[in-house]
């Protein structure tokens, strides 16, 4: 008898026996655990929509929300996690006698960060939206698992110290958003020593045809209303305000480790190419496809391999044409002060993600005009100071602080 072994993924171990003219194949799937912090949110949904379609490759062990209980329960049905956190308190105690036998659950923020560092799991799905997705996200660091990375705030806020800390204890950041996918993608068997620029693409929002004076008036129903991409509210108001690219800018440089000055923004309004890369030799190189979350949550998942899905195929004679063209940093002022907050450095864009996640919370509550959030984000930064140097402690304090400010204003 001969055993001949692949080591490949799936792993392959067959057996021949000559004298009997009989193969067996023994399928050995390695199946990894997935902790997903945000499971109700729009990238935790998707996340759940990739796995039921690989199965035999992923098993959920935890699944974590803020408050949408029902849909928490649904999943846990579903997906059969051992353990479950819940971030407000009354929404726990809604669940916590419905659980199935064996579920552990853990409450209030400091048990999201619990379930982090306690649970069993391979893959960590940071898709939990703004600074609250920070402090549990640097357990899983701590722990050196893979962070499938969609809370961008994690690497503007803390970048310096995340990428250190991801580096000392050896776990690995899989971007999720489409554009750090992309770029991801077209860097695989490239050095980033030979890029001339990164180039991160826009749709420019729902408002990208409008005046700046239209600004004054734009309602929460329209500024929610994307041509493109199906995301949450935050995420949304950010595309409208052209933050949520400006917010990417400064992922990008923390997640590639180039400055400032080679990372452009161009606008793209079909969303077809995610983004690009241009190397040294005038080489670029594209990442394409319709807009769907779910590809660059599958590849987080699956890198350094290419499962097969269902994703809808792009149909490029239907497109019919791409288009480009430079951002207004005039009219989207947000852009203009992220990629100020990134050349600033320090707190700054601390301040600036605290800020414009107070300023678009006032302005989806009715509470302050669309044409508002760019100025109360400019009076945080003007006032708030900046630490060169920023720990941790630094940066909750200062995000902490900024938010206070800016509720007062
Ligand atoms: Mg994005």
């Amino acid at each position: 008898m001969r055993i001949i072994r692949e080591f490949a993924t799936p792993l392959i171990l067959s057996t021949l026996n000559k004298n009997l003219h009989f193969v067996t194949f023994v399928y050995y799937k390695i199946m990894k655990k997935v902790f997903i912090l945000g499971s109700t949110g729009s990238i935790g949904v998707n996340t759940l929509n990739v796995i039921r379609n690989i199965a035999d490759r992923f098993e959920v062990t935890a699944l974590t929300a803020n408050s949408n209980t029902d849909l928490l329960l649904a999943q846990v049905n579903e997906f059969k996690p051992s353990v479950v956190a819940v971030k407000e308190e009354y929404a726990a105690e809604k669940i916590k006698d419905l659980l199935p036998q064996g579920c552990k659950l853990y409450t209030g923020s400091e048990g999201l960060l619990s379930a982090a560092s306690e649970s069993d799991y391979d893959i960590f799905v940071g898709s939990m939206v703004g600074f609250a997705g920070l402090a549990p996200t640097i357990e899983a660091i701590k722990r050196g698992k893979r962070i499938a990375l969609a809370n961008k705030e994690t690497l503007v806020v803390a970048g310096e110290l995340i990428t250190a800390l991801c580096k000392d204890k050896c776990a690995e950041i899989i971007p999720v958003d489409s554009e750090h996918s992309a770029i991801y993608q077209c860097l695989v068997g490239e050095s980033i020593n030979e890029v001339e620029k990164l180039i991160l693409t826009a749709s420019g929002g729902p408002f990208l045809n409008k005046d700046k004076s239209f600004f004054e008036k734009a309602t929460v129903d329209e500024a929610l209303n994307h041509p493109n991409w199906k995301m949450g509210n935050k995420v949304t108001i950010d595309s409208a305000t052209m933050m949520n690219k400006g917010l990417e800018v400064i992922e990008a440089h923390w997640l590639f480790g180039l400055p400032t000055e080679k990372i452009d923004v161009v606008i793209h309004p079909q969303s077809i190419i995610h983004s690009m890369v241009q190397f040294h030799d005038g080489s670029v190189k594209a990442q394409m496809g319709l807009p769907d979350m779910k590809l660059p949550i599958q590849y987080a998942l699956t890198y350094p391999e290419r499962l097969e899905s269902d994703i809808e195929r792009m149909n490029m004679p239907e497109i019919g044409t791409l288009s480009f063209f430079e951002p207004d940093l005039e009219k989207f002022e947000c852009l203009k002060l992220a990629f100020d907050a990134l050349q600033t450095g320090g707190t700054a864009p601390c301040v600036l993600n605290a800020a414009n996640e107070i300023a678009v919370e006032k302005f989806l509550n009715r509470e302050i005009k669309f044409s508002h959030i760019p100025v109360l984000i400019e009076k945080a930064l003007r006032t708030m100071g900046n630490h060169v140097s920023p720990d941790l402690d630094t940066i909750f304090d200062c995000d902490k602080r900024t938010r206070e400010f800016v509720k007062s204003l």
